[in-house]
């Protein structure tokens, strides 16, 4: 039976356990599994190596983001950390400028100590992406659309250039989940996720997913897991994979509230420009002056002043101070983000309730002409 993405989601975990029927999936805390006799094994031994909480996850975002393994981590961060692991010193990757801060940092880091070397080129010009492979180029590592510019990368492109020049693409896909676009169908290799974010959805659970296209790829992230060991424990599997169960709604949710907001935002005369792709649920924008963000921000009643993304709640998000700021002023402003972008993530809440916290805000700032404005 070919089931809808809804249906698949929500029935993740379940039919898992056959001696007691369990809708919800159990909570393997055991870290070591016995065997009955030599030779024999359930299968699970030592659960930085695998655990049966962990599995459902894991097998559960393979098939969603159509790969043949899926790897669960203790953060997005290690989730990249562990892609990262396949390179070695001298190896040369590729990415977009407009990248987390958080992988920006990793990066210069692998730099530094490893060796590793990275180039950022223009994404929206292909030609500029060719020129700058070279033969030690092995990969390309992209997020799309970008953050915090919400720029649209074209993938199938992208793949195309990668695919003639033997290189492995890379997916951050935290901001359209497979919901919305599934990089692997695409023609890219590896995608990763920090299921932070949408997939678990709650702002209450920290971890990383990877997965794999190929079984190759497949294989050597397997043996890299469980060397490293930044896996994700078994009650943080849980709980992403609740969150996973609910996203077709929640997207649905926060994307029509988006497109809501995103339109009055542009109507506002405080608003220099808006950045919205036209689906998922970030938007971003810039306000006239970057001395009106401080009051802007301290005026927000109901969407938190938050570093972080895709949960029911609402955030407004400072780049520049927050996400960003590892990122040398100069060359961070150079990619346009500047003091007066701010990031929304949109969250599940009567839409016109967050019309009217933005109103309220923006009208506090009138008052203060001369004052705050100033
Ligand atoms: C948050 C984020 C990460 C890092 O994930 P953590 O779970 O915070 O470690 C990586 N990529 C993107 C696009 C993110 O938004």
């Amino acid at each position: 039976m070919v089931l809808q993405p809804e249906s698949v989601y929500v029935q993740l975990g379940n039919k898992q356990d056959d001696t007691t029927g369990a809708i919800s999936p159990p909570i393997h805390l055991s870290t070591a599994y016995r065997h009955n006799e030599l030779g024999q094994s359930t299968g699970y031994e030592y659960t930085r190596t695998k655990n049966p909480t962990r599995s459902i996850l894991e097998e559960g975002i393979a098939a969603l983001e159509h790969g043949v393994a899926g790897f669960a981590c203790s953060s997005g961060m290690a989730a990249i950390q562990l892609v990262l692991s396949l390179f070695k010193s001298g190896d040369h990757i590729l990415l977009p400028y407009d990248i987390y801060g958080g992988t920006y940092r990793l990066l210069a880091h692998a730099h530094e100590h490893y060796q590793l070397e990275v180039s950022y080129a223009d994404f929206q010009d292909l030609r500029s992406i060719k020129q700058m492979i070279r033969p030690e180029t092995k990969a390309i590592f992209l997020e799309t659309p970008t953050n915090p510019l919400l720029e649209e990368i074209d993938l199938t492109e992208v793949c195309q250039i990668a695919k003639a020049n033997d290189l492995i693409v890379i997916v951050d896909n935290t901001f359209y989940t497979p919901y919305l676009q599934q990089p692997l169908r695409l023609g890219a290799d590896i995608v990763v996720h920090s299921a932070t974010k949408y997939l678990a959805g709650h702002n209450d659970v920290l971890a990383g997913l990877v997965v794999a296209k190929s079984k190759q790829i497949a294989e050597r992230l397997a043996d890299l897991h469980n060397n490293i060991g930044a896996t994700l424990g078994p009650f943080d599997a849980w709980l992403v994979i609740r969150g996973i169960k609910t996203l077709p709604l929640r997207i649905r949710a926060q994307q029509k509230n988006a497109q809501h907001l995103a339109a009055f935002l542009a109507d506002q005369d405080h608003v220099q420009e808006v950045i919205y792709p036209g689906k998922g649920a970030m938007v971003s924008f810039r306000l006239q002056e970057s001395s009106w963000v401080a009051p802007f921000l301290k005026q927000l009643k109901l969407i938190s002043f938050a570093e972080s993304l895709g949960g029911v709640e609402s955030f407004i998000t400072y780049p520049a101070t927050q996400t960003h700021a590892d990122i040398p002023e100069a060359e961070r402003v150079a990619r346009g983000i500047d003091g007066q972008l701010l990031r929304f993530s949109v969250g599940i809440e009567n839409v016109n309730d967050l019309i009217a916290d933005l109103t309220q805000s923006f009208s506090k700032m009138n008052n203060s002409k001369g004052g705050d404005l100033e």
